[in-house]
């Protein structure tokens, strides 16, 4: 029940994440519309948010960070992996990785294919291109002009050039841009930096629309319920400054809270599947059986070798040599400090007779203390890493609340490795790492392989070591996925199926992965939604 007193507006925006951001700004385009924004984490004006390489920092920091774990995972050695989630204005594009990929014109010509008109990729390229201001120019692939800068790396590393070199000459074709004709091949990343500062969602989106009179936006503001009049959400429930107050919403409530915490929201509100809540204690206002299930997410492993000259960027991230990187940034918003932590990459085809890339794989010029993270600190002696995952994978998990309070962390099971295609396919991915660091491009600096080690030879064993040390990379989808199938949660409109008044819009609703990290797919997501929405 909505009590008497509690304030409203047209829309209702839960989460000011990557999705959150692009519907603030577009709906509130409208001056005839009021838009509340609620964000349960506080502000990004941190310079580690904007330091690229301080992506490091913010990974585990609590202050930007929902600092989630997973239950123990069976198919990775029964081990709970670290599960980091933006808790910030802008969300996870605030502590991102930076990388702009979209993913294969498969991708969401599959979405289509499932009965998701409108979101083949025809259909979905020019939103794409609408939201872009891509550093070299706009083309037949790309927009200029766009909330979002997207740009080409600033420093090409000896190491990176002969990793591509290396590539190119183990048959992946040069290719100056995996988001334009065909992903296959090798080059650099297209990262979401602007002057050697981080571009995220808020900055790009949010930002510049903050002084819009009919834009509401409520930072450290968690929400805690759905409200609902019979089959109608009518507005939210939120906690703020120790209290809880109440928002209507008269037209819709957009629900942004991110593949883990949109389908928590909807449990706790009594929409999800009924054996779930009455185990909770939580009354069933309408029974979907989809919500929270489905979850996918792309495991990494990693190899990585010593170098055997101090070129690397462990080196530059030390004693005085970090200082004059620091003043560099500072000064030109180069160097150490602007680069993202992938800088490289290759996709690749597990298996030469498939049509197209089903490995994602990354490059640093760099070395880590822990290797079953990609951000631990660097090491003290020079290395290079080459991590990779599934493109698609063919495991999927799920996403419960453990009780009705939105504050209790939900449980989270990826459940990776759990299909034989999967195992299959991640030890074909390490050998591709192997492969890419044993060219004779990279001969003259390579050193000794540090992880998985000599010792790991056999397909048993890269599978033991994959499932002992790979972690998440960050891109859980589907929890809320968009179909017209019965475990669907959302209509191709991203309309609740069964109840009117909500759409869920962010990184639940994919209804299958998209073959890239996961940013720019949610971005364009949010993009198509606000025109569902304004009919624009
Ligand atoms: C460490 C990390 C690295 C990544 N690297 C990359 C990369 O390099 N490239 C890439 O493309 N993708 C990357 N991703 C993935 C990408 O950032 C996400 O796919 C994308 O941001 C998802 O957007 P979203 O809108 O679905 O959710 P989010 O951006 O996570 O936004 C959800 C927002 O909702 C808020 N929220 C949650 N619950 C509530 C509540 N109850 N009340 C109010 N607010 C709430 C959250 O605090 C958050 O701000 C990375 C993600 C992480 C975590």
């Amino acid at each position: 029940m909505n009590r008497p007193g509690a304030e409203t507006f047209d829309f209702i925006i839960v989460g000011a994440g990557s999705a959150g951001c692009v519907l603030a700004n577009r709906l509130s385009a409208r001056p005839n519309a009021t838009v509340l924004l609620l964000e349960a984490g506080g502000g990004d004006r941190h310079p580690y948010i904007h330091i690229p390489a301080a992506f490091i920092k913010t990974f585990t920091d609590p202050r930007f960070n929902w600092c989630f774990e997973t239950e123990p995972v069976p198919g990775a050695g029964n081990r709970s992996i670290f599960f980091p989630r933006g808790k910030v204005l802008g969300g996870s594009s605030s502590i991102s990785g930076h990388l702009y990929v979209r993913g294969q014109a498969e991708d969401y010509d599959t979405w289509a294919a499932l009965g998701n008109r409108g979101w083949s990729y025809a259909d979905v390229l020019p939103l794409f291109k609408a939201q872009e201001d891509r550093s070299a120019g706009a083309d037949a692939y790309h927009g200029s002009g766009g909330p979002q800068h997207v740009s080409d790396i600033h420093e090409r590393h000896p190491l990176c050039e002969a990793f591509i070199e290396g590539a190119v000459g183990l048959g992946l074709p040069r290719n100056p841009d995996y988001n334009g004709a065909d992903q296959a091949g090798t080059g650099y990343y297209q990262r979401m930096i602007r002057a050697g500062r981080r571009h995220s969602a808020a900055v790009g989106f949010l930002h510049p629309v903050l002084e819009r009179a009919n834009l509401t936006l409520k930072t450290r503001a968690q929400v805690t319920r759905l409200e609902c009049a019979g089959r109608q959400v009518t507005g939210v429930s939120y906690h703020q400054d120790g209290r809880t107050r109440q928002a209507v919403a008269r037209r819709e409530v957009l629900l942004c809270g991110g593949a883990i915490a949109s389908p928590q929201l909807l449990q706790v509100s009594g929409i999800g599947p009924g054996a779930l809540l009455q185990k909770l204690g939580i009354p069933v206002v309408h029974e979907s059986p989809g919500v929270g299930e489905g979850l996918q997410d792309h495991y990494a492993v990693r190899v990585s070798r010593r170098v055997n000259r101090p070129i690397t960027l462990n080196h530059r991230a030390r004693g005085w040599r970090l200082c004059w990187e620091a003043i560099r940034w500072y000064t030109s918003g180069s160097g150490l400090l602007a680069f993202s932590p992938a800088h490289a990459f290759a996709f690749a085809r597990s298996d030469p007779g498939l049509a197209r890339p089903d490995l994602q794989l990354v490059f640093t010029p760099a070395s880590y203390a822990d290797s079953t993270e990609p951000v631990s600190r660097l090491q003290d002696e020079p290395g290079m890493t080459c991590g990779v995952w599934q493109t698609v994978p063919t495991s999927f998990g799920h996403v419960h609340a453990r009780s009705a309070d939105t504050r209790d962390a939900p449980a989270i099971q990826p459940n990776y490795l759990d299909t034989e295609h999967d195992r299959k396919v991640i030890v074909q991915g390490l050998k591709w790492c192997r492969r890419l660091l044993q060219t004779e491009a990279l001969a003259p600096d390579r050193g000794p392989e540090l992880s998985p080690g000599t010792a790991c030879e056999s397909d048993d064993d890269l599978l033991t070591y994959a499932a002992s040390m790979g972690s998440t990379v960050y891109h859980p989808v589907s929890t809320c996925r968009m179909g017209r199938d019965a475990l669907a949660v959302v209509d191709p409109e991203l309309k609740l199926h069964g109840m009117t008044g909500l759409r869920v819009v962010d990184a639940s609703v994919m209804p299958t992965m998209v073959s890239a990290n996961t940013n720019a797919a949610t971005l364009m997501i949010a993009e198509k939604a606000a025109q569902l929405i304004t009919g624009g």
